[in-house]
């Protein structure tokens, strides 16, 4: 058997990120940018108001008090969208909208708020701070700065900053285009009413989300018999995709033959034992230039080890950086015994308190039990050699779903 981390090591050691795309700015949500992005411009553009208000000279309200205002003469109104008329000149204000360009000569902005006015004057009846709410040209950004590296993530923030700059086009790396074989003559599909002795195609809708969930392009192939001739086809099929993934039929079965046609179909294909629960019988390898996973074929065995290693796989292939699931510390709420020998995956619920995180192990940690999944939101992680945990113990937690990031009532 071999360790969880040397399996992962070795996997990451064959994935290469893949091509790079011109797509949209909007396509490119959650995709992996492929190129520096420049301002060609500075932000803000030009000094601009913060604030509706007055643009004045600040000497102009030295020492203003509700007892001694000074008042200026508004020269004009300026709204956001326009240019300014003419300078600012010593005792005189210029009505201002937020956004708009602030008049040359003007050292500061009063909000309207601070003041009133009549017909052509304003009063101010405090002294104004020279800058105060000007928003400086450039001080967000100067014109040729990188704006998003390459190698970012495309997120909200970074749609944001292209529409800024005015990129509505860039490189990102494809999205990974993942193939799904299901295998096992007990198949059947999912609007199939099962006969004795068959059971419906879980995994392929499981590692088809899991593969969506990661920003990959899901190729759902159905079922390949557990034929030789049966699973040559499929997986054939499956060389068209840049990742291949199976599950079943990697085990020591009569009928388990995935090993043997990837062999035949790869250069050349590993087969471990992983020192992990679930999910021990593994299968990796390249071929055709493409990777390809032999997943276990118990449900939970194969999300879990998707989870560990196609995850990062996919997350590399798309050009990220950060590949790995962030590893969260936690109070443990009750004992956990575990019989030492393998890296364990216990489903569990992770949630935020008022005096940090606590995670409970749930009930039914069976390879099959589908139900614990679904009430899961994190797996503890125990280590190859521990035996488990006391409650109160801090332990470490793998969050597999974003819910961890929502709560049924806000936290202020
Ligand atoms: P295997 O490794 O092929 O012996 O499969 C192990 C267990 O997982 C068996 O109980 C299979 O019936 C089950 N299994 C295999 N493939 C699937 C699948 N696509 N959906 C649901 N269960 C499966
Ligand atoms: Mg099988």
């Amino acid at each position: 058997m071999i360790s969880v981390e040397s399996a992962l090591e070795t996997i990451l050691k064959e994935i290469r990120p893949l091509g790079l795309e011109s797509v949209d700015v909007m396509t490119a949500l959650g995709r992996t940018t492929g190129e520096d992005i420049r301002a060609t411009r500075p932000n803000p553009p030009w000094d601009n108001s913060a604030m509706d208000g007055y643009a004045l000279i600040d000497s102009d309200t030295k020492g203003a008090s509700d007892d001694k205002p000074a008042r200026l003469k508004v020269i004009y109104d300026l709204p956001a969208g326009q240019v300014p008329k003419g300078p600012v000149e010593k005792g005189q204000a210029v009505r201002i909208m937020t956004g708009a360009p602030v008049p040359e000569g003007a050292t500061a902005v009063v909000m309207v708020e601070k003041t009133s006015s009549g017909e052509g004057f304003v009063i101010v009846r405090s002294e104004v701070k020279p800058g105060e709410n000007i928003r400086k040209s450039g001080e967000d950004f100067k014109s040729g700065e990188v704006v998003v590296k390459k190698g970012s993530l495309v997120r909200p923030a970074e749609v944001s900053m292209l529409a800024t700059v005015g990129a509505p086009f860039l490189l990102v790396y494809r999205r990974p285009r993942v193939a799904i074989v299901s295998t096992g003559d007990e198949l059947c599909e999912i609007n199939e009413a099962p006969s004795k002795g068959k059971i419906l195609n879980s995994n392929g809708y499981a590692l088809a989300a899991l593969a969506a969930m990661c920003g990959a392009e899901p190729v759902q192939l159905g079922i390949a018999r557990d034929t030789k001739e049966s699973l040559r086809e499929k997986l054939k099929a499956a060389m068209e995709a840049d990742c291949i993934i199976s599950s079943g039929g990697v085990s020591v079965g009569d009928y388990d033959f995935v090993k043997d046609v990837l062999k035949e179909l790869g250069s050349e294909m590993i087969f471990w034992k992983v020192a992990m629960k679930p999910g021990k019988p593994l299968a990796f390898g390249v071929i055709g230039g493409k990777p390809a996973f032999g997943l276990p074929g118990n449900p939970i065995s194969s999300m879990v080890a998707f989870e560990q290693f196609v995850r990062p796989a996919l997350y590399k292939m798309a050009g990220r950086k950060d590949i790995f699931t962030s590893v969260f510390r936690a109070r443990i709420t009750k004992d956990l015994k575990i019989k030492p020998g393998r890296m364990n995956f216990i489903r569990a619920e992770l949630a935020s308190t008022d005096t940090g995180f606590s995670v409970t192990p749930l009930d039914g940690q069976g390879s099959g039990v589908i139900s614990t999944m679904v009430r899961a939101n994190s797996f503890i992680i125990v280590p190859q050699d521990s035996t488990g945990f006391k409650k109160d113990d801090i332990v470490k937690v793998q969050p597999f779903d974003p819910s961890i990031l929502l709560k049924d009532a806000p936290g202020y």
